[in-house]
């Protein structure tokens, strides 16, 4: 089953912009699904729509198999959202901000409670259940926005930025927070400029540009795209340029890193191997190596310039 069905959705804002512009997009049940796309490319708009805040101007959106149209309350349930922008009440608690939004799914005060409990405990909030919100950290208010959204235990999570401006400990304990979700079972729909995050959560993603869906596909199928793979080498002493000169495979970033892209159709341990020999020859040892992160970008930047 799908937890999102959308297709042929268009929009044009009553200033005349074509923010959509015939959207097909589905997203199985259990997915973690990336949206990604530059500013202004129509992601907001979608989620706007999925969650009713913006009204569609032609297509159908089924949630769940239950479409939007028709059953409206009951495709609401199903979905938590966080929005970009922080916009819970700043001079309530914490406990208050998650306390109402049950109070509007009709939940029971009790199961309310133990919900709050369980969510607060998880997403590091207990000490501050009392807090006024705007009062917290701005980690703490992203965490908060995921409680909120996580109430009523929605089967479909939307998620707009959500470690956006978040330190790079709490961005980790959110994604290890949202990767325990998913695999209990919910799907979860990102829209992030980080394309770490993106590598390092969903399973799916979608670009769109324009108004349009350009690429539908696996992270994986995306990344096989990718012709080469680029390494850190950390080194243990300074190098000269110099030196570096001497490997014209080598991409000096400061006297301590270098960078270096091997090509996929070569064998990557040999291609490594016989680098470190040489390196060794001449006297640079090497620290630590790590695969560089933000392996999309590149591709996403390509995908985006071309479509
Ligand atoms: P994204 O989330 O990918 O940055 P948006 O969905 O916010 O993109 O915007 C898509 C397009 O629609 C942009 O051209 C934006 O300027 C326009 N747009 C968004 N909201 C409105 C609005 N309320 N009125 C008019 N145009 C809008």
């Amino acid at each position: 089953m799908n937890a999102l069905d959308i297709r042929s959705l268009k929009k044009t804002y009553t200033n005349g912009t074509n923010a959509l512009k015939g959207v097909n997009l589905q997203v199985a049940k259990g997915d973690f699904f990336g949206l990604l796309g530059p500013n202004g490319a129509g992601k907001s708009t979608i989620i706007g729509i999925i969650s009713s805040l913006i009204r569609k101007t032609s297509g159908s959106v089924k949630i769940f198999n239950t479409d939007i149209d028709k059953n409206f309350a009951l495709a609401k349930s199903f979905i938590g959202i966080t929005p970009q922008e922080i916009n819970f009440n700043q001079f309530e608690t914490v406990e208050d901000i998650v306390l109402n939004q049950a109070g509007f799914y009709g939940m029971p005060k009790k199961l309310a409670r133990e919900r709050l409990d369980e969510l607060l405990g998880k997403l590091r909030l207990e000490d501050k259940r009392k807090e006024v919100s705007r009062n917290l950290s701005g980690g703490m208010k992203r965490r908060l926005m995921i409680a909120r959204a996580l109430v009523h235990k929605p089967k479909l999570l939307l998620l707009d930025e959500p470690t956006a401006g978040v330190d790079i400990e709490i961005r980790h304990s959110i994604w290890s927070f949202l990767e325990e979700l998913n695999s209990l079972g919910t799907t979860i729909i990102l829209t992030t400029h980080n394309l770490e995050e993106v590598e390092i959560l969903c399973r799916n993603i979608g670009i769109i540009n324009s108004g349009h869906l350009i690429e539908d596909t696996s992270l994986r199928g995306l990344l096989s795209q990718l012709d080469s793979e680029s390494y850190i080498l950390d080194l243990e002493n300074e190098v000269t340029d110099s030196q570096i000169a001497d490997f014209p495979e080598l991409k000096a970033i400061d006297k301590h890193q270098v960078e270096i892209n091997i090509n996929k159709k070569d064998k990557k341990e040999k291609s490594l191997n016989s680098l470190f020999v040489k390196l060794s020859d001449k006297g640079i040892a090497i620290r630590s190596m790590r695969n560089k992160n933000n392996r999309l970008e590149k591709l996403f930047l390509d995908l985006i310039s071309t479509s």
